[in-house]
């Protein structure tokens, strides 16, 4: 099976979140089963090309069409993690990806509209047959439209699916912007096609909705999710499209990357652990983790337990909730932790004051920027992560925290319900229970369970390490996901019954040689 995946993110390489770690763990279990895996994502700029395996130019020069120019594009490629990794240099002159980011420009609609179509010429150009199109969130969402009506005769797409990480970002754009990119934009303005769903703007494109709209299967990244995004609650506008296209709606957990996430070899950690230490071995090395961390934030070493998160400070995550939460701790004693970034100025500004008025607190480590290495010393220096979303699609700290034995606290909600079973919750088997769960994103239920928390911590250590028991056992490999995409694959492209056809045989078929 010929599966190509077209994403706007792939760990380390291009990583701004989740999206990154996603693509590369799946792309790499499904390259180990017999199926042909590409992925596909821009040549940023800030990607170095000498960390590669073996790059190579493997199209110096295809064209693609924007605003009735054609803009020359090459297409770089790589043996990474297992798949072929394709990397798509635009030598548009609006320097599409050169940009020193991923995403957060004002032209955002205009890079993603133009690599979605960039794409498919290459696709087009290499005639390979592909049995799955696998797009991931709003930003190659495009691709679905434009493989069915544009490239249909050229491009021998069977079928497309698309995964969506998280449905607040939808790509909202104008019709010009359509028609920019080569379709008829006006034609996408109806309710069946791209038209947005919200009544108030009838003039406006979605371009997530032309994802689920035109693919043959739509994947959230968790059961739960899957069903909250059917609600007008959860669903951002589209739960009615949603709901129109259920048939082919379904929930897929996450897993996270075993290599780049390994307590018993990471590199950034102070003491290596594996899941079969006892849990007061895994308590041992987290306290050399700590007694590292001590030293270069000078914090107080007795003060315990650690808690803390790691993560984009955007309110979906519930900012508000992490501050309450970082008093809450220093008043009964414990170190907060706190590394995160926000792409909102406010926000970003709001806690860079926080951490100027409480300089030299010995009982936070306060950093707002993006740091890989102090993620990984902090994951294995707490014994709490707390993750207060408002909502949450999976959810992938709490899973990282539980292999490196830190105890989750979170909102009940999207994948952190399908991977977190209460220790206090009697209808969960007591083996399955590692973390603690509050239902409402409010200060006094997240209070209470940060109470029970402690508590537990304080007063009742055997129970606190069963949980590190459970916690460090779970199975967050991408063995069963990958098991599940390659389920859904097949059923939409039942092999014995849809042999591989060349590209020549379908022109044949269509009759257009
Ligand atoms: P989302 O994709 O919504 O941001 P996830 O929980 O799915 O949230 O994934 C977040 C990923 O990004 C995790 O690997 C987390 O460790 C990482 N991360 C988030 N913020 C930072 C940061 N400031 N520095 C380093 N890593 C971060």
């Amino acid at each position: 099976m010929h599966i190509v995946h077209l994403a706007a993110e792939f760990a380390p390489i291009a990583k701004a979140g989740g999206l990154g770690e996603v693509i590369v763990g799946l792309a790499r279990e499904l390259s180990k089963s017999h199926s042909k895996v590409d992925v596909i994502l821009p040549k940023y700029d800030f990607i170095e090309t000498s960390k590669l395996l073996h790059p190579k130019l493997e199209v110096a020069d295809f064209k693609c069409l924007e605003s009735g120019t054609l803009h020359g594009n090459a297409m770089w490629t790589a043996e990474n993690e297992q798949c072929r990794l394709h990397l798509l240099e635009s030598r548009h002159r609006a320097g599409y990806f050169h940009r020193g980011k991923i995403y957060g420009c004002e032209d955002d609609i205009a890079r993603f509209t133009y690599f979605s179509r960039a794409a498919l010429e290459y696709l087009k150009l290499k005639k390979e047959p592909i049995d799955i199109l696998h797009l991931h969130d709003w930003h190659v969402s495009l691709a679905a439209p434009l493989a069915r009506d544009l490239f249909a005769a050229d491009l021998p797409i069977k079928k497309i699916v698309l995964t969506i990480h998280n449905i607040e970002y939808q790509g909202k754009c104008a019709s010009d912007d359509l028609d920019r990119i080569g379709l008829q934009g006006a034609a996408y303005l109806e309710k069946e096609k791209l038209q947005e769903d919200d009544p108030s703007y009838p003039k406006t494109i979605n371009l997530l909705k032309g994802g689920i709209v035109y693919s043959d299967a739509v994947v959230a990244v968790s059961p739960t999710y899957a069903k909250e995004i059917l609600t007008p609650e959860m669903g951002f506008h589209l739960d009615a499209t949603l709901r129109k296209h259920k048939k082919k709606v379904c929930g897929i957990l996450n897993g996270i990357d075993q290599k780049l996430w390994d307590p018993s070899s990471d590199p950034a950690i102070a003491a290596h652990f594996d899941s079969e230490r006892s849990p007061s071995a895994i308590q041992t090395a987290k306290d050399e983790a700590k007694k590292a961390l001590c030293q270069i934030y000078s914090l107080d070493a007795k003060k315990k337990p650690w808690i803390g998160a790691v993560t984009r400070l955007v309110p979906q995550k519930g900012p508000e909730l992490l501050e309450e939460a970082l008093r809450q701790t220093v008043k009964q004693n414990g170190i907060f932790a706190l590394l995160g970034s926000s792409p909102i100025p406010k926000i970003q500004t709001h806690f860079e004051q926080l951490k100027i008025r409480s300089k030299n607190h010995p009982q936070l480590l306060l950093e707002f920027n993006y740091n890989e290495k102090l993620a990984h010393q902090i994951y294995a220096a707490l014994d709490f992560l707390l993750v207060p979303s408002h909502f949450e699609p999976c959810g992938l700290t709490q899973l990282i925290a539980m292999r490196y034995g830190a105890i989750p606290i979170v909102r009940a909600t999207g994948g952190l319900k399908d991977t977190v079973f209460d220790c206090d919750d009697g209808s969960i088997p007591i083996k399955q229970r590692n973390g603690f769960l509050f239902v409402n994103a409010t200060v006094a239920s997240m209070n209470q369970t940060l109470e029970r928390a402690f508590d537990l911590f304080r007063n009742n250590p055997n129970m606190f390490q069963s949980l590190i028991r459970n916690a460090v056992k779970i199975d967050s490999s991408w063995n069963k996901p990958a098991q599940e995409y390659e389920k859904l694959y097949r059923k939409l492209v039942p092999q014995s019954a849809a042999p591989n056809h060349s590209f020549t045989d379908l022109r044949e078929a269509r009759g257009r040689n």
